[in-house]
């Protein structure tokens, strides 16, 4: 018997009955983003969603969600090897001007020695199902490792419920046939809370008088604030740490770095001071988050603090793609992860990727860039959507910045994934179409930097993205892709 068709479709009354219980329960459930025009700072729209789960392969998931606590370990102990970290790094910011100021800070900041005890990383593993044809099995091979602001863990939580109400709701169409025991509820919000709170805990007290809190780094005019805010609201109601929120410019202007001890405080609107434990990082990723020096000043301030950083700048440098294709050239896994067992499952998620410099590897991968650009995708020193540079494009692209500064990307070949139907819901109207699907697992990381000794490692729950499939990039908040949810196959 032919599988029936997924997702089904609804008689136009169906639809629009559908889409009114799904657009209220995001409203009422902050499934919700700032809406672009928002005087007062103060309207909610539904976040862009997938209307159904997505199908995704059982094996595939479980295998990324095993694999995390490996990856946790590697790029823990990646973030913790200055020496190894450190000659990668000095040679990117050759060419790479946003790597140099980062490493900059690192260098200033490691010369006078840091004053943190403890780093924290919320990382995020991002995969796509590669199955070239139907006769292959699928695979999971990983799109990036992010080691700073992976984001939407907050709203993936309330999608999975999402999906699960209108399933035991009955909102949708018979056809659909969704069982609750395939949409799995999604921990991500209570496990990356856990981790802020382990951070803030092996912070230790406050100096004798003061309160604590937990300082949100986030963009000036933050439109995703909800999917930050559900990770507040974790940590206050079932942790009891503080949160507050500043950006990067406000640092120098509400905090100070209290000499000597260096701890990092912060006066309230309410005119208390407290002492921050832990800085999570929302911004600060990408060089359009540091429009002047005082940016950078603070990012230094930060740094400097005996605060838990999430992360580190050097856990920063850590997610650089170019840290990835270094990982993944053969020998050098077994510097960081010793059990040969442990290496061969992190290494049954990697795509083939290779350098751009003038090395052996380096000068026989430009040479497949420039014959074989159909197959490849070409990624620069980047985080957050849109750097990327795609196929036919790669050659002219190359060719326009001159060899110089080539060794700054790296090669990557395309993942193929599955054909799949999906149905997004964006601006309250429901688009279908041919989509395409990354699964993000979610990462906690905690490790005392005198040893590097890992005091939590845990794997914390997922974001399925879809985007359409004729979009190259997937980036919700830039406006291709969605929130979705599994639905286990
Ligand atoms: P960023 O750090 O900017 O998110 P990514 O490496 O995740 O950079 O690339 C952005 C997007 O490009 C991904 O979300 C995915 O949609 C697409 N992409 C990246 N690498 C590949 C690949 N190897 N195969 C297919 N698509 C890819
Ligand atoms: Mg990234
Ligand atoms: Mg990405």
């Amino acid at each position: 018997m032919a599988a029936a068709a997924y997702p089904p479709t609804a008689t136009p009354e169906a639809l629009s009955a559908l889409l009114q219980v799904f657009a209220d329960y995001s409203l009422s459930h902050g499934l919700a983003v700032r809406p672009v025009t928002n005087p007062t700072n103060t309207l909610a729209t539904p976040a862009p969603v997938s209307l159904y789960p997505s199908r995704f392969p059982r094996t595939c998931f479980a295998s990324g969600r095993s694999v995390q606590p490996l990856y946790n370990a590697l790029y823990a102990a990646v973030a913790h090897d200055a020496e190894w970290l450190g000659k990668l790094i000095q040679d990117l910011a050759a060419v790479d001007t946003f790597m140099k100021s980062l490493h900059d800070v690192y260098l200033q900041v490691s010369a006078e020695g840091f004053a943190h005890e403890y780093a924290l990383g919320l990382f995020r593993s991002d995969y796509m199902v590669h199955r070239p044809s139907p006769s292959d099995p699928p695979v999971l091979h990983q799109v990036e490792f992010n080691t700073i602001a992976a984001s939407f863990g907050g709203l993936a939580s309330r999608v999975s419920e999402l999906h699960r109400f209108l399933v035991k709701s009955a909102a949708y169409p018979k056809a659909a046939e969704l069982s609750l025991e395939d949409i799995p509820l999604n921990p991500a919000v209570k496990e990356l809370a856990a981790g802020l709170a382990a951070a803030d805990h092996y912070y230790g007290a406050a100096e004798a008088g003061r309160g604590k809190a937990v300082l949100f780094i986030v963009q000036p005019g933050e439109r995703n604030a909800f999917d930050q805010r559900w990770l507040e609201y974790e940590l206050v109601e079932e942790h009891g740490v503080r949160v507050c929120r500043l950006s990067l410019v406000e640092v120098p202007v509400k905090t100070t770095l209290e000499t000597g001890s260096r701890r990092l405080l912060y006066t309230t609107p309410n005119g208390e001071t407290v002492e921050v434990s832990t800085v999570y990082f929302r911004a600060g990723y990408g060089p359009d988050d540091y429009p002047t020096s005082l940016e950078w000043e603070a990012r230094t301030q930060l740094e400097r603090s005996r605060a838990v950083k999430c992360p580190t700048i050097a856990t920063q440098l850590a997610g650089a793609k170019k840290v990835q294709q270094e990982l993944a050239v053969d020998g050098v896994l077994g510097r960081f992860i010793k059990s040969p067992s442990e290496r061969e499952e992190i290494r049954a998620t990697f795509a083939a990727i290779y350098p751009l410099d003038t090395s052996p590897a380096g000068l026989a991968a430009r040479k497949l860039a420039f014959e074989h650009p159909e197959r490849y995708v070409l990624k620069p020193q980047r985080e957050g959507g849109g750097n990327n540079v795609y196929r036919s494009k790669i050659p002219g692209f190359l060719n326009s910045i001159g060899e110089n500064l080539w060794s700054g990307y790296i090669l990557m070949e395309l993942i193929e994934p599955p054909p799949a139907e999906g149905v997004i819901v964006r601006n309250a109207e429901a688009l279908r179409g041919a989509v395409v699907g990354e699964l993000g697992v979610y990462g906690v990381a905690l490790w005392r930097e005198k040893d590097g000794e890992l005091l939590v490692n845990k794997e914390a729950g997922w974001l399925l993205r879809t985007k359409g499939a004729d979009s190259e990039e997937g980036g919700v908040a830039a406006g291709f892709g969605c929130v979705d949810g599994v639905c286990l196959v």
